[in-house]
């Protein structure tokens, strides 16, 4: 019988974790937070453990926020030998690979599994997988991501799923960005911004940001917190080091980087990634509303 521990309860892994006890008969929750582990075993019928007890799962998933934090926590533990950890953080390729080497040491399996599809595809288990390291453990762990996911997709060697995570989030910032010029400027010369998005939306210019970004968070004012701007930031950052470390020439990429990054700097404390526009607006004076 396979027991499963999910590391890290925030947006997405309280979520996340919630489907796994309709599969799994032993389903332990731990969060730094641990009312946070007991709240969800009272809601879903995990159990609340210590984060030693958590570690001695079969599979262990985490999701916390950056790649440092999963060390840090690894580096306070002793894994069950044999455990197999997913790791659902959006996090750094290098780091993927140094962990791997490190807890297969110790007779531990790592794949770093990040997944798309925000707060809501984690509520409703339409998740995207996307995952790296060794193609048997990845066999052996696909049951479990399926009962959060969708699409799970094997992507490559350890450190390529971080590495597709950061390249999908910097498209999506720059869609981001450009829809913010490019409203901006609809509205400088007049325009309905609503007729304009139904208009794009059945056009080549749209994107999931015109689909969804902009009418369900910045053209209502709405900005709901369930993706940090921080973590956007993050995100960006390590699809940069990816460029530099390839030695590629991407300017675009760059570019929509510092801005991301000059957004964040300036935001409101607890932004949502959507409120990035907000930066557009305070420089021309025009709401996208
Ligand atoms: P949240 O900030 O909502 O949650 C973070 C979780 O990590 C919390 O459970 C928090 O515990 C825990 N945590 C933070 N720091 C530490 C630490 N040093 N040690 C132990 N636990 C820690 O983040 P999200 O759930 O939004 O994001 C998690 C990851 O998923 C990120 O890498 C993000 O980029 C990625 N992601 C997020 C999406 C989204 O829509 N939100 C979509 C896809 C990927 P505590 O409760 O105690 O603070």
């Amino acid at each position: 019988m396979t027991t499963v521990a999910f590391i890290g309860l925030g947006a997405m892994g309280y979520r996340m974790a919630a489907h796994l006890p309709k599969h799994f008969e032993t389903v332990w929750v731990w969060n730094r937070n641990f009312e946070k582990a007991k709240q969800h075993a009272t809601e879903y019928g995990t159990q609340a453990v210590e984060l030693s007890q958590a570690v001695q799962a079969d599979l262990i998933f985490s999701c916390l926020p950056t790649s440092q934090d999963v060390d840090a926590l690894i580096d306070q533990v002793q894994i069950k030998s044999g455990a197999i950890w997913i790791d659902c953080t959006s996090g750094v390729p290098e780091a993927a690979r140094a962990l791997s080497s490190k807890l297969q040491q110790h007779n531990v399996q790592f794949l770093d599994a990040p997944v798309s599809g925000q707060t809501i595809g984690a509520e409703n288990a339409t998740l995207t997988f996307m995952v790296g390291g060794d193609a048997d453990v990845f066999a052996q762990a696909l049951p479990a991501m399926q009962a959060m996911g969708k699409l799970i997709k094997h992507v490559g060697e350890s450190g390529a799923g971080f590495a597709v995570k950061a390249v999908n989030n910097m498209l999506m910032a720059v869609h981001l960005c450009a829809a913010a010029e490019g409203f901006t400027t609809l509205k400088a010369h007049g325009v309905n911004l609503h007729e304009a998005l139904d208009c794009i939306n059945e056009s080549s210019g749209k994107s999931g940001v015109t689909e969804n970004v902009l009418p369900q968070r910045v053209l209502n004012r709405a900005f709901p917190l369930t993706f940090a701007l921080p973590l956007l930031a993050k995100d960006t950052g390590i699809a940069v080091d990816l460029v530099r470390e390839a030695k590629l020439s991407a300017p675009i990429i760059g570019l929509t980087q510092s801005l991301i990054q000059a957004a964040n700097d300036t935001a409101a404390p607890d932004s949502d990634f959507s409120a990035a526009v907000k930066m557009y607006e305070s420089w021309s004076k025009i709401t996208l509303e």
